[in-house]
């Protein structure tokens, strides 16, 4: 099996096969086809490392209309160096495809660059859940285009205290037609989210 039959565009296999990544993983063997199928919403536990990022990655940037200069997917994750990997990862797989731009923001850093940074056309930007409030709160963002949210390590961001961020932020969103969720385990809290934001008939891999 490979990227093709899952369904991934042919803008994307030459960014991947450069990156040696030939062979899909098991998540992103049961994953992929699924969010390529069609706009839904998705609950996957997986461990780091699977190979989440293209799981998720890929389907989010095949929603991209890159002509649309306004953020239309938002990748949320519980530290500032996966949301720089997550970043790196997703400017890879387009290394030969139209251009699509992804910002990196995270707590711990001058906001100042970051609102900057945020002027300049961007579609996707990955960011760690506070300081995603803090610049909606000062108008640096504009979450109104999103039409797909991803939770990476779900359970990570809850464990560092971002419940209240996750909930606002998925309530800005609540219009987004895609919200991918992706843990590692499932606590109590992360049900929550899950019963109170994603649809009922969210898939669920595991
Ligand atoms: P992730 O779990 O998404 O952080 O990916 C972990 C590492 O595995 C990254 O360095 C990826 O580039 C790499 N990777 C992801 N998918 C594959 C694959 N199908 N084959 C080989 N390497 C991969």
């Amino acid at each position: 099996e490979n990227f093709k039959e899952l369904g991934v565009s042919k803008n994307f296999l030459k960014g991947l096969s450069d990156m040696n990544i030939v062979k899909p993983t098991e998540i992103q063997s049961r994953v992929i086809p699924i969010l390529l199928g069609g706009d839904t919403d998705l609950v996957g536990q997986a461990q780091t490392g699977t190979g989440k990022t293209a799981a998720f990655g890929l389907p989010m940037l095949h929603r991209i209309n890159t002509h649309h200069k306004v953020v239309q997917g938002l990748i949320l994750c519980p530290t500032r160096e996966l949301g720089q990997q997550i970043a790196k990862q997703l400017f890879k797989f387009t290394k030969f495809s139209e251009k699509i731009f992804t910002e990196a923001v995270y707590g711990g850093a001058p906001i100042d660059k970051q609102i900057a940074a945020l002027r300049r056309p961007t579609h996707i930007v990955v960011a760690t859940p506070g300081r995603l409030v803090d610049l909606v709160k000062r108008k640096a963002i504009d979450l109104s285009h999103v039409s797909t949210v991803v939770l990476d390590e779900a359970d990570e961001m809850l464990s560092m205290g971002f419940k209240k961020e996750l909930d606002q932020i998925l309530s800005f969103t609540s219009m987004a037609q895609n919200k991918w969720l992706f843990s590692a385990t499932m606590p109590q809290g992360i049900k929550q989210i899950v019963n109170k934001h994603l649809k009922s008939n969210a898939h669920r891999v595991e």
